[in-house]
């Protein structure tokens, strides 16, 4: 036996026992007469103690232990003279009687602790000492308990785990796919999931009725901090429901979620908001609810005056800071620069100080008579010592810029704490999205969701004004999940292949499996799926998914731990047939 207990697992009220553990050498340090282990295991860290005095020889040897060497230690646990309560067993000590040496360690290249010198570049080449670090280890502890209490849940509400293949046909989500060349049919490919959708709804045809799994899905997309190319989804489905039950489901799941993993009970149902509104007042469809500072439409009330910038505009919209009517004008501008940047692109950004005395000080003061700027407070709802910052332009862009500098100055409020947690579910989505670049509508989450059923006479004539049965739910202004109610009859789905431009040579080449089983008889049925690392790095407070992930991938994509990705031989390449033509001579 290597060990009787672990590193993070000795109390006071084991003194007096003599016990063999196994760990890393976090540190060492020599007092002299005595020197001082920390031994860590992936429960926690012990402290060693060697006298000069009672064993030379053993702490000659401990002096010599580098950093992260691997021992097994034999001793007496003993009270601390030095307690340190900030670790759990903080209050004992190992007085050592054998040390042996389990493997040798050379220098890690950067420390092994939260506050780590190692920059991102160098963790992720050493992932695994990276993810020796407590903070690393611990978000992935979490992951294993938030996975674990998923299918707990699930599981008692009666759903199913099944797998379903990863080598597959294009899926619809409407990302890229990664393909896999086939060897036995040279010329041919396999698409990897973007998710099971299909397979998912495949099973509601067979009857398995509520279906879930925790599973990997690959989109080639560009990459941000909250995206990875292979990504992890609870997967979920259900036939017999309509939306309402699937959100009553759901909500379920993630009350249980926050209720386990983070003590958090939500006694209250989620609000519900439609698509539209969260656009009106937060100028998105994933609102951060964390605080108010709503969008207020002002159009109506500032246009005709003269002002040019408002004048033209189709649409001028404000949000009201509170409390930060002092703002300088170093910190005013910050505020335009930021609504200017290419990202947000705002034409400009109108500010008003609503002093706390009542007065208003802008720019505006040329245009609008003090009466008409005192009414456009009342509009707006604010309160004085307030700053209003307006935006004007197209009604779609000036919304997003709204939104983001909503968001902003949530930040520099410290209005977002990443403590607080406040779900909601937007519903009602528009069921397509026009794009201006190849003239034609996409369905806006994936060809299978259901048009909301007294909006289906609209399919032809006014496609742009469907909404569709499809649902998200949103955390702190992240989309944790989204999901739809399915089309489960074959008039409407042949309708909107044809709404969305495929032939019906086109839509039987690549979904004629779905449209075939849709012909035995398929049930009312419906589902969602999670980002299953977003929600877990919110649950951890971690901004970026990358630290919820063993082994993720950088920024271009790369895993540069293992090299990848990374040429394959010749000779695989011609049992592939496949040829790699040159790109300007380079490789
Ligand atoms: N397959 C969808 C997605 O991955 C979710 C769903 O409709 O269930 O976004």
């Amino acid at each position: 036996m290597y060990r009787t207990h672990t590193c993070g697992e000795l109390r006071l009220s084991d003194t007096g026992k003599r016990v063999t553990l196994c760990g890393w050498v976090q540190r060492t340090r020599d007092l002299g007469g005595m020197t001082f282990i920390d031994l860590r295991d992936r429960y926690g860290i012990t402290q060693l103690v060697f006298s000069m005095e009672t064993n030379p020889e053993l702490c000659e040897k401990a002096r010599e232990l580098g950093r992260e060497y691997v021992v097994q230690v034999t001793g007496m646990v003993r009270e601390r003279s030095n307690k340190n309560f900030r670790i759990p067993t903080g209050e004992i000590e190992i007085e050592a009687e054998g040390i042996k040496v389990l493997n040798s360690s050379e220098l890690p290249p950067f420390t092994i602790e939260d506050d780590t010198d190692g920059g991102e570049e160098l963790r992720m080449k050493f992932r695994y000492l990276d993810l020796r670090r407590p903070c690393l280890r611990d978000n992935i502890l979490l992951r294993h308990r938030a996975a674990r209490e998923v299918r707990k849940y699930l599981d008692s509400q009666g759903f199913i785990e099944i797998e379903t293949p990863m080598l597959i046909k294009s899926t619809p989500e409407g990302a890229r796919d990664f393909v896999v060349p086939s060897r036995l049919q040279p010329g041919m490919f396999y698409a990897l999931p973007q998710s099971p959708q299909t397979f998912k709804q495949l099973l509601m045809v067979a009857g398995f009725d509520k279906y879930f799994q925790i599973v990997r899905c690959f989109r080639d997309e560009d990459l941000r901090a909250d995206r990875q190319p292979e990504f992890t989804q609870i997967d979920c489905e259900m036939s017999f429901v309509e939306q309402n039950d699937v959100l009553e489901t759901f909500e379920g799941l993630a009350k249980h979620l926050f209720r386990e993993i983070k003590g958090v009970e939500f006694t209250e149902p989620f609000p519900r908001l439609s698509w539209k509104e969260a656009m009106e007042r937060f100028g998105t469809d994933k609102p951060d609810m964390r605080f108010g500072m709503e969008i207020k439409d002002i159009t109506c009330i500032v246009k005709g005056k003269g002002f040019g910038m408002f004048d033209n505009a189709e649409y001028v919209g404000g949000i009201c800071a509170e409390g930060c009517s002092e703002y300088s004008r170093r910190q005013t501008d910050e505020l335009t620069e930021f609504v200017k940047r290419p990202q947000i692109g705002a034409q400009g950004l109108v500010v008003i100080k609503y002093n706390s005395d009542g007065t208003v000080k802008s720019s505006l003061e040329k245009f609008y008579s003090n009466e008409e700027l005192q009414g456009l407070m009342r509009h707006i709802n604010a309160t004085p010592g307030s700053l209003v910052l307006i935006i004007a332009g197209n009604r779609e862009k000036t919304l997003a810029a709204l939104s983001e500098l909503r968001l902003e100055m949530g930040n520099r409020l410290g209005l977002r704490k990443s403590d607080t947690f406040c779900p909601l579910w937007v519903v009602d989505f528009p069921l397509l999205e026009w794009d201006e670049e190849t003239k034609r509508f996409y369905a806006r989450h994936h060809p299978f969701t259901s048009p909301k059923p007294e909006d289906i006479d609209l399919l032809e004539s006014a496609p742009a004004e469907v909404r569709a049965n499809a649902y998200d739910l949103v955390i702190n202004g992240i989309e944790i999940g989204g999901g739809s109610i399915r089309i489960h009859d074959s008039a409407t789905q042949k309708l909107l292949f044809k709404v969305l431009g495929f032939t019906e040579e086109e839509a039987v080449s690549q979904f004629g499996f779905l449209i075939n089983a849709f012909r035995y008889g398929a049930p009312p049925h419906g589902g969602i799926a999670f980002g299953f690392d977003r929600w877990v790095a919110l649950l951890a407070g971690e901004e970026s998914i990358r630290d919820v992930i063993a082994f993720p991938k950088n920024n271009s994509g790369r895993d540069i731990m293992i090299d990848t990705p990374s040429p394959i031989s010749q000779q695989q390449l011609d049992e592939l047939l496949i040829e790699i033509k040159r790109r300007n001579s380079q490789y």
